[in-house]
C-alpha cells in the first residue's frame, strides 16, 4: 500500500512540493516519474545482469532530492535500498558494498576514489534523473533511455520483502545492516500516522538525522504518506547556526523530528520559540533520553505543540513506545517516562541470564513466551510483533545473538533483545540504561567494542579500552585507554597518526575525543580489563 499511497499524491497534488532541500525542491509528479523512469531502468538493467530480486542497492549522498527518487526507484523495482551518508569514511562505505552483496551503487556525489572493489556498478543518479520533458532517462555514461513502459505493480517489493537496510555501529568491529520489511515499515507508520497525524495532511516535516540513520525514516515516511512536505537541513546549515534559524523560519515546520540532543543545541538560543517556528504541532523525539529539562523547555517555549518521546531501535523500525509530555507527566516523573506499547507489538521484561539460557536450548525458538519480571523489576527489554527486523544481513551470528521467536496462542513472535535495561510502573515502559558498551553520543549510537577492534587492529597498539566520559549525567566525549608495545616518546604525534588511521574506517562521531596511554591495563580479577578504574584515572 506505501508505493500505491505515495503514487496517489502525483495525482491528487502533482505540484506539491515532496522535498525540499536549500533551494532545490521534488514536487509529487516528478518524484513519481522519475522514480517510476528509475525502476523501469533498474528492472532492465537487473534482467540484463541476471541480478536476483531482492539484491540491494547502495544509494550514496547526503539531503539530495534524488535521494528520494532514488529510494523509492529501488523498491518499486524490487530491490531494497542502503542509505549511505557521504560523510561516511571510504572504507567504511566499501566494508558495506561488500558485506551487503549490493549489485549497484547510486550516487548522489562523487564517489571517493577506491571505495568500490570491481565489479559494482555506481551510477550518478544526478546525472541519470536529469529526466527531460520527453521522459528521456539521461544515463551517466551519456546514454538516453526512452521510457516505453512504467514499472509494473508486481516488481515492488512485497510485504515480506526487505524495504530497506540500515548499518549500525558493530560490537564485533563491523557494522551490521539491519534488514526491515515492508510490513514492518507500514505497522510502524500506521501507528505514528493514526497517533499525530489522523485527520491532518499537507504538513512540513523537519529532516534533521542522515537518512542513513533509522530516525529519517520517521520523517521521511510520514511526509510521504500524508503528501507533506519534508523539509531537510544539511550537516553545513546544522553546523551554522544563523542559516539554520533561517531555514527553519523559511520552512513553515509543522512536525518537528529529531534526537533530544539537536533540540538542546537549538535550545540554547533564546530565539529558538514559538515565534520562530509558529506552526510547530508535534515534536517527535527519539533515540535517545529525553531529559526533563529539555521537554519542560519546550513546553514553556512552545505552548502550543505536543512533546512526545518515542522509544526504540532500528531493529523495531524506529520506536514502538510513546507518551506525550504533558504538565502531568513533568511533575509526576523525572526521568521521564518513554511511555506506552504500540497496539500491535509487545514489549517484556527478561531476567537477561534466564532468557539467554532459554534462547540457547531452543536454538531461538521458544515454545512458548519467555518468563516475565514483575512489575516495577529491572531487566532486559525485549521487543516483539511486526515491526522487528528479519534480521542483520548476511549476518547468521550476530542475527541468532539478538533474535528470537516463540509462538502464542497459534501466532510466532518475532523478537528482539535490545540490550536495553528497563522496567514498567503504572503501565508505562522507563528506560534504565544499556546492559552491554553501546552508548549514545549526541544522539549516534555506537559500540565501544567497534572502536577498540579498530584501534587493536594498528600495529602499535596492545590492548585497547574505550569510555564515554559524563558530566553532568550526560556522556560529553570519549576516552581511549590504550598499552602499548614499546612506550610511546612522542605522544602529541602518536594521537595525531591514530587519529589519522581511525578516521579512514569510522565516522568522525567515533572517534575519541582524548587518548591516554597506560604502561599496563588494570584488571579485575575475573581478568577483564577493570572500567571502574580506568574511569578513575580519566582526565
Ligand atoms: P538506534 O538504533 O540508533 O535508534 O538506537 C536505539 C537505542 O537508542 C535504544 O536501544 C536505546 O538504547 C536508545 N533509545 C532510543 N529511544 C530512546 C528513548 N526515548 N529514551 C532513551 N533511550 C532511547
Amino acid at each position: 500500500m506505501l508505493i500505491e499511497t505515495i503514487n496517489a499524491w502525483s495525482e491528487l497534488c502533482p505540484e506539491r512540493i515532496a522535498h525540499r532541500h536549500r533551494d532545490r525542491m521534488l514536487n509529487y509528479a516528478y518524484l513519481k516519474t522519475s522514480s517510476d523512469a528509475l525502476a523501469t531502468w533498474l528492472y532492465d538493467q537487473a534482467e540484463l545482469k541476471e541480478i536476483l530480486r531482492g539484491r540491494p542497492i547502495v544509494v550514496y549522498g547526503h539531503k539530495e532530492t534524488e535521494m528520494l527518487t532514488c529510494f523509492i526507484g529501488c523498491v518499486k523495482a524490487g530491490f531494497p535500498y542502503i542509505p549511505v551518508d557521504s560523510s561516511t569514511p571510504a572504507e567504511r562505505v566499501r566494508q558495506i558494498i561488500e558485506a551487503s552483496g549490493a549489485w549497484l551503487v547510486l550516487t548522489m556525489q562523487r564517489v571517493p576514489e577506491g571505495m568500490v572493489q570491481a565489479g559494482i556498478v555506481v551510477v550518478d543518479a544526478v546525472d541519470a534523473l536529469a529526466m527531460n520533458q520527453a521522459g528521456t532517462l539521461c544515463l551517466a555514461g551519456g546514454d538516453h533511455l526512452r521510457l516505453t513502459s512504467l514499472p509494473l505493480p508486481e516488481w515492488q517489493v512485497q510485504d515480506d520483502e526487505v524495504y530497506y537496510i540500515i548499518y549500525t555501529s558493530g560490537s564485533t568491529g563491523v557494522p551490521k545492516g539491519v534488514q526491515l520489511t515492508l510490513r514492518a515499515l507500514e505497522s510502524f507508520l500506521n501507528w505514528v500516522n493514526s497517533a499525530y497525524l489522523p485527520e491532518e495532511r499537507n504538513e512540513v516535516f523537519l529532516n534533521q538525522a542522515p537518512f542513513s540513520f533509522d530516525l529519517s525514516v520517521m520523517d521521511l515516511y510520514m511526509s510521504l504518506s500524508t503528501g507533506g512536505t519534508l523539509w531537510s537541513v544539511d550537516k553545513d546549515e546544522i553546523s551554522n547556526p544563523k542559516e539554520l534559524f533561517a531555514s527553519f523560519a523559511k520552512s513553515q515546520t509543522s512536525v518537528w523530528v529529531s534526537t533530544p540532543s539537536f533540540a538542546e543545541v537549538c535550545l540554547l538560543d533564546r530565539s529558538f520559540n514559538e515565534t520562530l517556528l509558529p506552526n510547530v504541532k508535534h515534536f517527535l523525539f527519539c533515540g535517545e533520553i529525553l531529559t526533563h529539562d529539555c521537554a519542560s523547555k519546550l513546553t514553556q517555549r512552545f505552548p502550543r505543540a505536543s512533546v512526545e518521546n518515542l522509544y526504540g531501535p532500528t531493529e523495531a523500525t524506529v520506536a514502538v513506545t510513546t507518551l506525550t509530555i504533558t504538565p502531568d507527566i513533568l511533575s509526576a516523573f523525572n526521568p521521564l517516562p518513554v511511555g506506552r506499547v504500540k497496539p500491535d507489538a509487545q514489549v517484556l521484561i527478561c531476567d537477561t541470564d534466564q532468557l539467554s539460557a532459554q534462547i540457547a536450548s531452543g536454538k531461538g525458538i521458544l515454545p512458548h513466551r519467555p518468563e516475565e519480571l514483575s512489575e516495577g523489576k529491572v531487566g532486559e527489554l525485549i521487543i516483539a510483533g511486526p515491526n522487528v527486523s528479519v534480521g542483520y544481513l548476511n549476518n547468521p551470528e550476530q542475527t541468532s545473538k539478538a533474535f528470537f521467536s516463540w509462538q502464542e496462542r497459534g501466532q510466532t513472535w518475532k523478537a528482539y533483545r535490545t540490550g536495553d535495561a528497563g522496567l514498567f510502573k503504572e503501565g508505562l515502559l522507563f528506560y534504565q540504561g544499556r546492559l552491554d558498551f553501546q552508548i549514545k553520543l549526541h544522539g549516534y549510537r555506537i559500540e565501544l567494542g567497534e572502536i577498540e577492534e579498530t584501534l587493536r587492529r594498528i600495529p602499535l597498539v596492545d590492548n585497547v579500552v574505550v569510555l564515554p566520559i559524563e558530566r553532568r549525567g550526560k556522556i560529553e566525549y570519549l576516552q581511549a585507554f590504550i598499552t602499548v608495545g614499546n612506550p610511546v616518546e612522542d605522544e602529541y604525534n602518536t594521537v595525531l597518526a591514530l587519529r589519522e588511521d581511525l578516521r579512514k574506517h569510522l565516522p568522525e562521531y567515533m572517534i575519541p575525543r582524548r587518548f591516554k596511554f597506560l604502561d599496563k591495563m588494570p584488571m579485575t580479577p575475573n581478568g577483564k580489563a577493570d572500567r571502574r578504574a580506568l574511569l578513575g584515572g580519566s582526565e
